[in-house]
């Protein structure tokens, strides 16, 4: 991906880091050449050459851009899961993936840990990205994911004589699962999504409190992923799923919904970060009703909202770690309203702005394996900063409105935001790659 070159200073606003500092008021950030040369009071900024470009954040708040750590780019907005694998082909969907991506980077977004996607689409996503060809955050692809047969992944009953290729890589037994995470070596993947556990969604034969992986497909599963250098991460709601997938080695657990006290040592004993993704349970309670969602399904994801939310906030109390993101992409939840997840954890969960920012931002570049490039606002990082018109921190909710984004730069290239439009910023000269 292509960096700004020369200098562009973004001032006159306050800056939050990332790292749950409280907010600099007055600060300034440098960019030198696509990374962050000086971020601290504008008083005590180093002079600078007049040729500097300037972005005014007029008042309003600088931080680095949010990372999306649940994100399924070929998810398009569908309103039923089976239209996931059967309702468009492949070269559709790609083009589906492309557009949500770049919509994830209006909205804000500078990177993303994908949470799967139908077949490697995100594996070549990432390059378009890498190479400027399409715009879209920085991507951390999953590829298929796997689930155990007769789980909750694995919905197309026999008689319809299709299976799930597309869409995920159904295991019988540990030499089933070795041989997928083999297959999802050769596609050049970097986190393996499993299905530990069932969900909501599935109330008859797959709740969320249903195994849909045993414990020995689970360590099949991790032990070949990390000795080819990749991470696997699960959606674990079942305390049963998620005790297993912790003493297997996950590297991230997804949803982590319902956790005692045996669940919550092994979490903290390695500092494994769970991404909730919650907001969606909340969106599935109130516009379910308009998709013909059973009662029984409302139901589940009420036990699965108090569940998640419970945890949540126990797993900030205990000093874990959580990512923000939000399995954006289905009707009711659709791709742009990612920052929802971040005013709900303020608003519905409990948490500061300050641990909400710093979870989708600081903990996002963590869970991508960047953190010394991306996540916070420090000296020597990629310059992926958000300019925001407003107070952020006693308004978490501007940040659900693209009309409030000024400036999403990424690497020091001005993406989008209003200032993108306007063209206030001189275009950048042309980069180099980092
Ligand atoms: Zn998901």
């Amino acid at each position: 991906m292509k960096t700004s070159q020369g200098f562009c200073l973004v001032e006159g606003g306050q800056v939050v880091d990332g790292t749950g500092s409280p907010p600099l008021a007055d600060g300034a950030v440098l960019i030198e050449d696509g990374r962050i040369a000086y971020v601290g009071p504008r008083a005590q900024l180093p002079p600078v050459s007049p040729q500097t470009q300037r972005i005014d954040a007029r008042g309003g708040t600088i931080l680095p851009g949010l990372v999306e750590a649940h994100f399924h780019p070929t998810y398009f907005n569908v309103a039923a899961l089976e239209d996931l694998d059967i309702k468009y082909p492949v070269e559709y969907v790609t083009l589906l993936a492309a557009a949500n991506a770049k919509l994830a980077l209006e909205c804000g977004y500078t990177a993303a840990r994908s949470g799967g996607s139908l077949f490697n689409i995100d594996v070549w996503l990432k390059k378009a990205i890498e190479e400027d060809l399409v715009p879209g955050p920085r991507l951390a692809a999953s590829g298929r994911e796997i689930c155990g047969v007769g789980g909750l992944m694995d919905w197309n009953p026999d008689f319809r004589r299709i299976g799930m290729e597309g869409l995920v890589l159904l295991v019988n037994g540990a030499d089933e699962a070795r041989a997928a995470v083999r297959k999802l070596v050769k596609d050049g993947i970097e986190w393996v999504k499993t299905y530990p556990t069932g969900d909501a969604a599935a109330p008859d034969a797959n709740d969320h409190h249903t195994l849909c992986m045993t414990a020995e497909e689970m360590n099949a599963v991790v032990q070949t992923a990390h000795n080819h250098g990749l991470k696997v991460t699960g959606h674990c709601r079942a305390t049963e799923g998620i005790k297993n997938a912790l003493l297997a080695g996950y590297d991230t657990l997804e949803h982590g919904t319902f956790m005692d006290r045996e669940t919550m040592d092994l979490l903290l004993e390695r500092n494994v970060p769970v991404v909730p993704a919650l907001f969606f349970e909340l969106a599935s309670i109130k516009h379910g009703p308009e998709f013909d969602m059973p009662q029984s399904v409302i139901d589940g994801h009420q036990e699965t909202l108090e569940g998640g939310a419970k945890s949540a906030r126990w797993i900030l109390e205990e000093g874990g770690r959580l990512g923000m993101g939000g399995d954006y992409g289905f009707a009711w939840n659709p791709h742009g309203d990612y920052a929802k997840e971040l005013s709900f954890f303020v608003n519905y969960v409990g948490f500061s702005s300050l641990d909400t920012i710093k979870c989708a931002t600081k903990t996002g570049a963590e869970i991508l394996g960047r953190e010394h490039e991306i996540g916070t606002l420090a000296p020597g990082k990629l310059a992926d900063v958000l300019v925001v018109d407003g107070d952020v921190v006693s308004n978490i909710a501007l940040l659900e409105d693209r009309a409030n984004l000024l400036a999403v730069l990424q690497g020091g290239v001005l993406k989008a935001g209003r200032l993108a439009q306007s063209g206030v910023q001189s275009k950048p000269e042309p980069g180099v790659t980092s």
